[in-house]
């Protein structure tokens, strides 16, 4: 399965903000944003020339490495979310925000979408008591994720959730018994993710 690999810290510092990709760490004064807040590479400290283009692309851009998701994908995306009712901009983003590796670490269950993704793809948790290790599989309301019984990854899964202050409306977790449940579908308003939706759709819409 393709995924990103790419370097992380670059990520955020191409996009001029911390993203949190890297859970922990982002969160010290390791965190490569803090330690050099100018692009990457031989023109990182050069003007960048501001077109209309350029920042739509970039705010995209920050989406995709945002949520861990690769161009094709992230176009497939923004198709599905053109097609349904309501702002395509935040349909999109409740897409985005309903994968279940981002929703693990909305949980607090991983302390980043990377570490998410792994945790799925080896089997560590459950959608209605099946199995489920593909990290994009969309959570409906009324899913109950819980992990799997007598799995190695608990104390990984237990060190996350101390990272985690708050969980948002649209989820429950319990912490003590790594279950969860999906109340409903999220509400722009509660998806911190640091995107202008609406950049997005412009730049898709030329
Ligand atoms: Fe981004 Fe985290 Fe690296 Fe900071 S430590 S640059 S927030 S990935």
């Amino acid at each position: 399965m393709a995924r990103d690999t790419g370097a992380q810290c670059k990520q955020c510092r191409r996009e001029g903000q911390k993203l949190f990709l890297k859970g922990e760490r982002c969160l010290t004064d390791k965190c490569g944003v803090e330690r050099r807040a100018y692009p990457p590479g031989d023109h990182g400290r050069g003007r960048q020339k501001q077109s209309e283009y350029r920042v739509q692309l970039r705010e995209k851009q920050k989406a995709r490495r945002y949520y861990g998701v690769l161009e094709k994908q992230f176009r497939i995306y923004y198709d599905k979310a053109s097609r349904q009712d309501g702002i395509t901009g935040e349909n999109l983003l409740a897409l985005l925000e309903s994968r279940l590796d981002n929703v693990l670490v909305r949980l607090g269950f991983a302390s980043s979408r990377r570490q998410a993704r792994q945790l799925i793809r080896h089997g560590h948790w459950q959608v209605n008591g099946r199995r489920v290790d593909i990290p994009s599989y969309q959570v409906r309301e009324g899913d109950i994720i819980s992990v799997k019984a007598n799995t190695p990854a608990e104390p990984i899964i237990r060190d996350a959730t101390e990272l985690t202050a708050q969980v948002p409306a649209w989820l429950q977790a319990d912490h003590d018994a790594l279950t969860a449940k999906v109340l409903r579908k999220p509400d722009r308003r509660e998806i911190a993710a640091p995107v202008q939706e609406q950049l997005i759709v412009e730049l898709y819409s030329k």
